[in-house]
């Protein structure tokens, strides 16, 4: 039980590698040193053992029923992370059709970094002009969709930024690619609205190391031929995610994390904990006159990276600073901002808690009642 007194000291607001349930923890901490009795660790398993076979395909079934993912899409579990992805990504679907165009829509960090890595393997149509700060999705009125497109590729959720789309963007029957790293399994969806979706772990579905890939059948087998053979969803597809050694220890905790979920309502219950988390947040900031800016458009903020400055700008960093400071002091820990944007960013993943985020929200309340002028 020491592992349970010692994490409820602390309240882990990251934005990934993020905080895991405490149930998951204490799993992993038995099945270390002796899985299910096999006398080994599950560290130890063989990728073509019984046991682990076992594992990865508890872990396939689990998404799939919490996603509720049709007949024909395949599951990957891949390395590489969130990153590899923007390579796989062209590699595999660039070739889809003559021209070798892929439509990006850029609204932060990540999905300006999948759009230049693209650039590597063929033509990339930004679908509008580059933002100034990434704090708005432009109206879909504006965007220059290539009807000509292999894929349309965007960013469900960034990070960094916390701009959030809360619509699925309509191609007209042109493929859609989506990194949902930060953001999958926090809400229902329509699986079947998209060619291909992608996540790293670390974040909401386990520790670093994996990558969901949930791909349509039809979409498989048109790789590039220079396609690196790890990152073929073909190969892999025909290896069902063996051709290689699978992160096998990522893939079991993931597998728990599943679990968890399933036995916490599924994601309707993970929808309603991230409605009420972030709105908790969002109404001191709305609430604060001015004293706590988030600078993203209501329309798209993020449910899941809430970002904001402190004070104005001479104040900022001295009050950040001390926000940052006593909020450690209380075990509210990882709320430094990114460091390309400063101020504060509260990461509410599936695992932090709503009665955790009350505490933070007493916390902000308290600090500004006593340092607004
Ligand atoms: N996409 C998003 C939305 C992310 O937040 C991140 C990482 N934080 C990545 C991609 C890159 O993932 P990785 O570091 O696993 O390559």
């Amino acid at each position: 039980m020491e592992i349970l007194k010692e994490r409820h000291e602390v309240i882990n607001f990251s934005p990934g590698p993020a905080k895991l349930p405490c149930q998951v923890l204490m799993q992993a901490q038995k099945d270390l040193t002796n899985y299910n009795g096999t006398g080994v660790s599950v560290m130890e398993l063989s990728h073509r053992s019984q046991d682990f076979n076992k594992i990865l395909t508890a872990a396939e079934n689990d998404l799939r029923d919490l996603l509720d993912i049709p007949e024909n899409y395949k599951v990957l579990f891949l390395q590489g992370g969130g990153t590899g992805q923007f390579s796989a990504v062209p590699c595999n679907l660039l070739n889809l059709k003559p021209g070798q165009t892929a439509d990006y829509l850029v609204t932060g960090c990540w999905s300006a970094k999948a759009a230049k890595e693209a650039e590597k393997y063929g033509k990339v149509n930004y679908v509008f002009p580059k933002q100034n700060s990434y704090t708005n999705i432009p109206d879909q009125s504006e965007w220059n969709l290539n009807p000509e497109a292999s894929y349309v590729y965007y960013c469900d959720n960034e990070t960094v930024h916390g701009v959030e789309f809360q619509f699925i963007p309509e191609t007209n029957g042109v493929p859609l690619v989506c990194d949902m790293s930060s953001n999958i399994l926090t809400r229902k969806f329509d699986v079947s609205k998209f060619g291909v979706i992608f996540g790293g772990a670390q974040k909401n579905i386990g520790c670093a190391g994996c990558t969901v890939v949930i791909i349509r059948e039809d979409l498989i087998g048109k790789q590039m031929s220079n396609t690196p053979t790890v990152f073929c969803y073909k190969t892999q597809v025909g290896n069902n995610s063996l051709y290689n050694t699978p992160p096998t220890y990522s893939i079991y905790i993931m597998g728990l994390v599943f679990r968890w979920k399933k036995e916490h309502g599924g994601v309707k219950a993970m929808e309603e904990n991230s409605r009420q988390k972030s709105e908790m947040i969002y109404d001191i900031i709305d609430n604060s006159s001015g004293f706590f800016c988030c600078p993203v458009n209501k329309k798209c903020r993020s449910r899941t990276n809430v970002p904001f400055r402190i004070g104005n700008p001479d104040s900022h960093d001295v009050l950040e600073k001390k926000f940052i400071d006593m909020a450690a002091e209380q075990g509210m820990i990882q709320l430094k901002g990114h460091r390309s944007v400063g101020g504060i960013r509260v990461s509410l993943y599936n695992a932090v808690t709503v009665a955790e985020t009350k505490l933070l929200a007493e916390f902000m309340k308290d600090f500004l009642a006593k340092h607004r002028n």
